[in-house]
């Protein structure tokens, strides 16, 4: 039955007649459909890729991607005037992540399938997500993310165990979200619930009972753990994920009739950072059960998994405290005693390697690196940081376990989807072969000097311009001028990620236009990202980012030239929509502190130019398209590290040391900004940044100043950008997920 037919069948109606909702409905039951039509994926050894995270986006659009009906149906709906793209809005976003730790979960899930490999994702079914982000008075408030209403790409399964929280016996329910890949494949994320999470207990905000483990357990991702009773919660809720991941990983191996002394055999077991990394002695708790010893146990667990580290911010490093795990999960506590024991006795206690430390923290890091076969780093300048400073002594002793798996993403969505006229353009250039071997990009190198070519490059990023205009304007009522430079930095608000040091430059440049110093041409910068709830210093940044933009949108000398705007509830959506339309990428992180950086592949696939500090993938950028097509700024990661070693930097001394830097800092509790703003926030923000600064904003201030205004000027050299766009596009090839899920296949998991 073709498409029509069976969307009219679906509808009970002519397509022309449906609302969008309707057509929604019908197309999301077509789609199911045909996923069912597809075999899963089968093969001898299985992959689990357990993550407390998998921020997946919306689904239908991907799904007809992959199914390679997307233009099929697109067509059908505009022959009876109905926008394809409007239907998809209507699904809500899944709340299932926080960043680009989820984001990489959810472009790895959509390249096992693709590559058609045998592996499945674990994690939980958070009622309530993140949470959804909103802004009064210029400030960040939190309200739940009901998106789990009216979502029906998450099916509930009958498959359910149950999980031992203090001494208490819980019984999960899992859910079903298909995964298929592009042409081939389909593989399924699990996601567990609790029946009794309670919904209605949440109030003003996202306030909720801390303690009502029974009601609570599933109902926020990362609920605020700046008290015991919240960190208490993500313990509930890492053991509930892991406990139920091993009962599964151990009832798949039985019903197949594997014995389980030859799990590594059959399964690998991929720990993406530490909040799952209670999978490792709950697995052995359970194979003891089975009737092995401890070491029999750990020995299998240890060449069955790997662990993914994420960062090296040590603050971000979970450790437990001992009695914590021992209210919530006292069944581990011998196991985790018994591993700890033994590496002290391995490793003649040495304390950087031991897992319980003298304050009686497990270092959940720790225990995944001597229980996993791999340790990997997510770019290869943060997986050297490990291996030279942070993990050093695990190095030493392991050192054939570590290694690098730089980050990917998806092309189906993060090219084809988000920016179709760009893909299309590049099919009819070179074919279509780049989407199963993403190399092929570097084929567009034949038209570096093609004049047609780059003008319709420059064409269509105009043209994402106006729809990415269109699309914040109905959204937010915003108006963004297409023809000005767009500058964008969107990520989570960290003091690492440094837009504070993008907020100062922003008032460094309404000074020099208040001076009668004009830019080129206009330009508008785009924020968008959330605050963790209880971070007090990301909220300030925010504050000041939507004072400056309420300070110039009104005042007309400079809203002709600068236009500040702060996209609010930062998501996929949100990604999908405004990195096409963007000509600089700005990935300003301390050097050093970025992992590696997701979101600067999507600009650079997309065409824009990163203005960045040598960190994380940033580098890598760099290596791929050469100086000339990036702009790089800032100290190093070695002089960054030097200056942390040393207590060498003293941000007050720049303060001091620049006109231009004391200026800028000044101007945060000035009166004129101070009117439209929160002057204890601000002054609270100012007195951060000259007196301690720990992620040393004034000292790449003045080199991020210089080279971003060599950018701005740079752009007006047309012939030049062009060239750059094309050469960002052609080399991005290296950053496809596919290519990172190869890699993990062929170092780490061995799945065929
Ligand atoms: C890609 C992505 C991220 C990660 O961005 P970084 O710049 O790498 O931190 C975060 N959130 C969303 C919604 C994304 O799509």
């Amino acid at each position: 039955m073709n498409i029509e037919t069976k969307l009219t069948s679906f509808l009970g109606k002519e397509i022309k007649d449906a609302t969008k909702k309707e057509l929604y409905d019908a197309l999301r039951n077509y789609v199911y459909e045909q996923i069912q039509d597809r075999p899963l994926t089968v093969g001898e050894k299985k992959l689990y890729y357990i993550s407390a995270e998998f921020l997946t986006g919306k689904q239908l659009g991907k799904n007809l991607i992959n199914l390679g009906i997307y233009e099929e149906v697109n067509t059908l709906l505009d022959k009876n005037n109905i926008s394809l793209s409007e239907v998809e809005a209507l699904e809500p976003e899944p709340s299932l992540g926080n960043g680009g730790l989820g984001r990489l979960a959810a472009c790895f899930l959509d390249s096992i399938a693709t590559l058609d490999m045998n592996g499945d994702g674990i994690g939980l079914l958070y009622h309530f997500g993140l949470f959804k982000q909103e802004f009064q008075n210029n400030k960040q408030f939190e309200t739940p993310d009901a998106w789990l209403k009216d979502n029906a790409a998450i099916h509930k399964t009958n498959i359910s165990f149950p999980v031992s929280l203090a001494g208490e016996t819980y019984q999960s329910v899992m859910y079903d979200f298909d995964v298929i890949g592009y042409k081939k494949g389909h593989t399924k994320l699990h996601l567990f619930d609790l029946e009794s999470v309670d919904e209605s207990i949440v109030k003003d905000g996202i306030r909720f009972d801390k303690k009502d483990i029974k009601k609570n357990l599933t109902l926020f991702l990362y609920p605020d753990d700046s008290d015991k009773d919240g960190q208490l919660l993500r313990i509930y809720q890492q053991y509930f994920m892991v406990s139920n991941a091993a009962q599964l990983i151990l009832q798949e191996q039985k019903q197949l009739g594997h014995s389980l002394r030859d799990l590594d055999k059959y399964v690998a077991i991929q720990i993406n950072d530490t909040h799952p990394s209670m999978i490792i002695p709950e697995l052995i708790r359970l194979l003891m059960l089975e009737g092995m010893t401890m070491k029999e146990a750990a020995d299998i667990i240890t060449n069955t998994c790997g662990y993914t580290n994420h960062t090296i911010l040590s603050e971000a490093l979970e450790k437990w405290p001992l009695e914590y795990l021992n209210e919530v999960v006292p069944q581990l506590i011998p196991i985790i005693n018994g591993l700890d024991f033994a590496t002290v006795c391995a490793y003649h206690n040495n304390p950087h390697l031991s897992i319980i430390d003298k304050e009686h923290r497990v270092h959940m890091a720790s225990l995944d690196i001597h229980y996993s076969h791999s340790t990997n780093g997510v770019a290869n300048l943060h997986t050297e940081i490990l291996k030279n400073q942070e993990l050093r002594s695990f190095f030493k002793n392991y050192p054939y376990r570590f290694n690098n798996k730089t980050n990917g993403i998806s092309f189906r969505r993060w090219l084809m989807h988000s920016n179709p006229e760009l893909s299309s353009y590049i099919d009819e250039l070179i074919g279509e072969t780049w989407k199963e071997n993403p190399y092929e990009l570097e084929r567009l190198f034949y038209f570096y000097n093609d004049e047609g070519v780059l003008n319709r490059l420059e064409q269509i990023k105009y043209n994402n311009k106006v729809r990415f205009a269109n699309y914040i304007k109905e959204k937010e009522g915003i108006e963004i001028d297409p023809n000005s430079i767009i500058c964008a930095q969107i990520k989570r608000m960290h003091e690492y990620k440094r837009q504070q040091m993008n907020a100062l430059w922003i008032i460094y440049e309404y000074l020099k236009i208040k001076q009668g110093i004009l830019p080129p041409r206009p330009i508008t910068i785009i924020f968008g990202g959330k605050a963790a709830p209880a971070y007090i210093m990301a909220k300030n940044i925010i504050h000041l980012i939507l004072t400056l933009e309420e300070l110039i949108e009104k005042d007309p000398e400079v809203n002709k030239w600068l236009k500040v705007v702060m996209i609010k509830n930062y998501n996929v959506e949100v990604a999908e929509k405004l990195i096409p339309a963007c000509d600089i990428s700005e990935q300003i992180s301390l050097a050093s502190k970025e992992a590696s950086g997701t979101g600067n592949m999507k600009f650079m696939l997309n065409g824009a130019v990163t203005l960045g500090t040598l960190d994380g993938a940033n580098v890598e950028i760099r290596d791929l398209v050469g100086q000339d097509n990036i702009y790089i700024f800032g100290r190093n990661s070695q002089e960054v590290i030097n200056l942390y070693n040393t207590n060498g930097y003293h941000s007050i001394d720049f303060y001091n040391g620049s006109e231009s830097i004391h200026r800028s800092v000044d101007f945060i509790t000035s009166e004129e900004l101070s009117k439209h703003g929160d002057y204890t926030l601000l002054k609270e923000l100012q007195d951060n940044l000259k007196n301690k600064d720990w992620f040393m904003t004034l000292l790449d201030l003045e080199s991020y100043c210089g080279v971003k205004e060599v950018a701005i000027y740079d752009y007006e050299n047309r012939e030049k950008w062009k060239r750059m766009m094309l050469s960002n596009i052609a080399r991005a090839g290296f950053f496809s997920s596919d290519r990172t899920i190869y890699e993990y296949n062929n170092d780490i998991w061995h799945l065929k």
